[in-house]
């Protein structure tokens, strides 16, 4: 049995960072499920799939063959074998992945392959529904939020450090726009899983959030190995 964390929350929150620092500390594998979701769009952006038929989008996801593996410990993911890892981020991307994670045999294909990685690899994975429905049995679940405002602003210094031109006021609409889509659809919504620990990082740094979670992990271990030895 693996031991597996999960990091779900909003667009924004901080969890590839946090999820990513955590990986690295503790030595284990850093799954990004997002980045499948955005592979899928990016298949259909290719395919020029009409995004609001829902037919066309789960006929066109059954040619879409998503896997991932790891160079220098970064994930890259292989769409048809081609790496797509390059085109995932741009903010078109985000919004059509949103759109079409709403089907449920795109969701139904992504969950699958998350399932299987997560059987025999210890790992932290994050997404929107890992803690409810992809590992319900997850040995830790957190569920990251921010204020949007905080989260824009946040994106929008992350794009412009990048020299990327863009607009604090249209990033936090689009940011509210997904956020609404992922948490009102009707398969897997984003939800805090019941059992999840919610951090808010709105005020917090990196480190303090990355020591906090860190803290439960230990918790979480020694309670486990407790368990085992009684
Ligand atoms: O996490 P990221 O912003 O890269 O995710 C892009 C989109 O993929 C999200 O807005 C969401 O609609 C979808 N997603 C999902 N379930 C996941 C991960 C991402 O529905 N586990």
């Amino acid at each position: 049995m693996s031991f597996c964390i999960a990091v779900d929350g909003p667009a924004g929150a901080g969890k590839s960072t946090i999820a990513k620092r955590l990986a690295g500390e503790l030595g284990i594998v850093y799954v990004d499920t997002g980045a499948m979701y955005r592979a899928m769009a990016y298949h259909m952006i290719q395919k020029g799939t009409d995004l609001e038929d829902q037919e066309a989008v789960s006929r066109d996801c059954q040619d879409a063959e998503i896997s991932i593996v790891y160079d220098q410990g970064e994930q890259v993911v292989l769409l048809n074998g081609e790496n797509v890892t390059p085109y995932l981020r741009e903010e078109s991307v985000s919004g059509k992945a949103s759109v079409c994670s709403a089907n449920p045999d795109v969701r139904g294909r992504l969950v699958a392959l998350q399932r299987k990685i997560a059987e025999h690899t210890d790992l932290v994975m994050d997404g929107r529904d890992i803690g409810t429905c992809v590992l319900p049995d997850a040995e830790l679940k957190i569920y990251l939020t921010a204020g949007t405002h905080t989260r824009a602003l946040r994106r929008y210094k992350e794009l412009a450090q990048k020299g990327e031109s863009c607009d604090l006021e249209q990033i936090e609409r689009d940011i509210a726009e997904r956020d609404y889509r992922d948490m009102h659809r009707e398969f897997s919504p984003l939800k805090k899983a019941a059992d999840a620990v919610e951090v808010d990082t709105s005020d917090m740094t990196i480190r303090q959030v990355e020591e906090a979670i860190l803290s439960l992990v230990s918790e979480r271990r020694g309670a486990e190995s407790e368990s085992r030895e009684s």
